[in-house]
């Protein structure tokens, strides 16, 4: 190890005057974080330290649950190379060489380079390697290091650190994907069913030209580190970590966490469903019930929501639509409504549950497809456009299709998600656009029940809108729309509205 000339250590969170702070705020949004980072590592390299390596410490503090380092210096122009390596207090953690961009590293996924594994509190340090500076050129270096508390939510994504798309709009997934990390397989080179690498499926979402998917392996947390890896790649598509909670009384997706879940409902270490859904809320995700009408048995172990004393009004979301099965026997639409009849307020969404990616069939990734209106494609966005409800689910997964509702009284405006107050006597005015469904049916569904507010359902453009009036009683009511083809199957399910 070198000497270690000018080396400084700030605290990113001591109190730094009003301009420092202006620049670190502003150096923070250039760089998507919502934070400065919690320790900047300073120091410079001259001449003499060509062809050296030198350890820098730094703390990490008890409870951290991913550490995140960006190195930059200066000098490059000058031809300097800075490569990067760590070590936790225990081993060694990673090289990365002179490669760009910052590194992330958590119990579940790492950098490409580095090694997942448990952040441990104390000593760590930076190691850095200098295969070329000139005699004479000095380079100073900066590494701000981002410590997040295990169990916080993504201030943008957990895979990358800026949303993939700017601007609100409506983005379309699928929910649910299983890849070689659980049961999902593929044929191999030879022809022999294998256990499927997480590229295949996503490069078969990139193919549907998906905004956004959530992969969901059943209770593991070792697909993460793959995904971390294909982020980069697939840059238009975000990929969102899932995981499928599997127990013996029901199956729910949670998206936006990679730290474990005991998913042992029904034992010791996790008595009751609702112990699940403790854990969750903790880790600030989002968890929807999956395929709650499902056979189970010995086809299909844990399948059908069975968890009798679970509490609903701590999920989020439904499985309303489960691959091919929107409608017949198995459609989780009953059981969804059900919910919103007791007044339990959950968004409906689509997963495809697919684990082929080979499969082109209508079973196969994109169908059906979630579309979800969100202020920008990132994770932390999409994930709270579900919690919202202004959502509809492509049975078909086309690529244009839009069903927009809106309900108005007494002079406000929600649209699907939204609830309005509506007093004995008012009239609720309420909207519906549909694009790329000429010539479908309209279904109005209030409470369960199809009624026949519209006296033409029938959709005569490829851009239409439709409106029609309800009078409010004053009790509690919701409804939403369908859209079917003309021979009555569906294609279109829409998310309520509430008063
Ligand atoms: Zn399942
Ligand atoms: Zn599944």
């Amino acid at each position: 190890m070198t000497g270690m000339p000018d080396l400084g250590v700030r605290r990113g969170r001591g109190r730094p005057p009003h301009l420092t702070r202006f620049l670190l705020l502003l150096a923070a949004i250039l760089l998507c974080h919502a934070q400065p980072p919690d320790i900047v590592l300073t120091g410079t390299f001259s001449g003499s330290d060509n062809h050296t390596y030198r350890e820098v410490p730094f703390k990490v503090p008890a409870g951290t649950g991913r550490i995140t380092i960006e190195l930059s210096y200066s000098g490059r122009d000058q031809r300097t190379v800075i490569d990067l390596g760590l070590f936790d207090p225990e081993r060694f953690r990673g090289w990365g060489g002179g490669k760009q961009g910052a590194v992330s590293l958590s119990e579940t996924d790492a950098t490409p380079s580095y090694l997942p594994g448990p952040i441990r509190a104390g000593r760590w340090k930076l190691l850095l390697g200098v295969p070329n500076i000139r005699p004479g050129v000095r380079s100073d270096f900066t590494a701000k290091i981002y410590f997040e508390r295990s169990g916080a939510a993504p201030a943008v994504s957990t895979f990358s650190s800026a949303p993939l798309r700017a601007g609100p709009a409506w983005y379309r997934g699928d929910l649910h994907l299983h890849t070689g990390h659980s049961d999902g397989s593929c044929i191999s080179q030879s022809g022999q069913t294998v256990p499927c690498p997480a590229f295949k499926i996503v490069s078969a979402a990139a193919d549907r030209h998906l905004d956004f998917i959530a992969v969901t392996d059943h209770n593991s947390t070792s697909h993460y580190g793959a995904l971390r890896e294909l982020q980069p790649y697939f840059d238009r598509l975000l990929i969102i970590p899932g995981r499928e909670i599997t127990t013996f009384e029901g199956h729910a997706n949670v998206f936006g966490t990679t730290e474990f879940i005991d998913f042992r409902a029904g034992s010791a270490s996790v008595p009751t469903m609702n112990d699940v859904f403790r854990q969750v809320e903790k880790l600030h995700a989002l968890i929807s019930v999956n395929h709650p009408n499902d056979p189970t048995g010995e086809e299909c172990m844990g399948c059908r929501w069975l968890a009798a004393n679970a509490d609903l009004s701590r999920v989020q979301a439904v499985e309303a639509v489960n691959g091919g099965n929107a409608e017949g026997p198995l459609a989780g639409i009953p059981f969804w409504e059900a919910q919103l009849n007791r007044g339990i307020h959950l968004t409906g969404i689509g997963g495809s549950d697919t684990h082929n990616p080979d499969d082109k069939s209508r079973a196969g990734v994109g169908y059906p497809t979630t579309v979800v209106q969100a202020a920008e494609l990132s994770e932390r966005r999409i994930l709270e456009g579900i919690r919202a409800g202004n959502v509809f689910i492509d049975v078909e997964g086309r690529p244009d299709r839009l069903l927009e509702m809106t309900a108005a009284s007494v002079g406000a405006t929600v649209e699907m998600g939204g609830t309005l107050k509506a007093p004995m006597g008012a009239t609720i005015h309420v909207s519906v656009h549909a694009t790329q469904l000429n010539g479908a049916i309209t279904e109005v569904i209030q409470d369960g029940r199809t009624v026949s507010p519209l006296s033409e359902p029938a959709i005569k453009a490829a851009d239409f809108r439709q409106s029609f009036d309800m009078a409010a009683d004053g009790g509690r009511h919701w409804i939403r729309v369908n859209i079917r083809n003309r021979e009555g199957r569906l294609l279109i399910v829409g998310n309520p509205i509430y008063w």
